[in-house]
């Protein structure tokens, strides 16, 4: 059986910086399922299609491929033959796939894609609804949260140190937002699952976090 380890939180929690550390460490490939989201949202972009346009997304999900490939232990997400990896990373496609993924279609297809990789493979898989949809019966279950604040500066301080404009107060409205509707939506909210763990990283470095999960695997 392979090792399955499901961490779900909000955006800027730094579940993605925590995965990829654990993979690394532990040898599990390490999965980002908000890329698969982001990937299918810039071709929404790309198409011209309103976020709140329930009836065209869902009439395209399936002229769309999504998949990933590994290159030198980094996920690649490719979309219809290409890899965007490069292109979903700005604030437009995060607000996007926030919007598009609350609709049944966008998740079923990714959810059926996640579940195929976990099921061969001894994955970290990082997302909102892994711990409660995608991977019930994961091994460890972790919910890796933050206070906005501290979020939203960790944003900005990344936003800053690649020379880019950043204003503090529209990103910690951003996260709320986000937040807001990554865990009110009807299907696969944002939530705790009941058997997950709580870490809350406001005040812990990157190693920190990192040993006490890899604490709970080894358990
Ligand atoms: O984690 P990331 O910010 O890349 O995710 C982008 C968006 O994709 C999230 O705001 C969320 O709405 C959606 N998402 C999701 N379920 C996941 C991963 C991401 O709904 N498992």
């Amino acid at each position: 059986m392979a090792m399955n380890v499901a961490i779900d939180g909000p955006a800027g929690a730094g579940k993605s910086t925590i995965a990829k550390a654990i993979a690394a460490k532990m040898g599990y490939v390490y999965v980002d399922t908000g890329a698969m989201y982001r990937a299918m949202a810039l071709y929404f972009l790309r198409a011209g299609i309103a976020s709140n346009d329930e009836e065209k997304i869902s009439s395209v999900v399936d002229d769309i491929s999504v998949s990933i490939k590994y290159e030198d232990g980094a996920q690649h997400v490719i979309l219809n033959g290409e890899d965007v990896t490069g292109l979903i990373r700005t604030e437009e496609v995060g607000n996007m796939a926030s919007a598009s993924s609350v609709y049944a279609p966008v998740r079923s297809k990714l959810v059926a894609l996640q579940q195929e990789l976990a099921k061969t493979t001894d994955v970290i898989m990082d997302g909102r609804d892994i711990g409660t949809v995608v991977l019930p019966n994961a091994d460890v279950k972790i919910f890796l949260t933050a206070s906005v604040e501290c979020r939203a500066k960790r944003r900005f301080d990344e936003l800053v140190a690649k020379g880019m404009e950043a204003d503090f107060d529209k990103i910690a409205k951003d996260i709320e937002e986000r937040d807001y509707r990554d865990s009110h939506r009807e299907i696969s909210p944002l939530k705790q699952a009941e058997d997950a763990i709580l870490v809350d990283s406001s005040d812990m470095t990157i190693d920190e976090v990192v040993n006490t999960i890899i604490g709970y695997c080894n358990k």
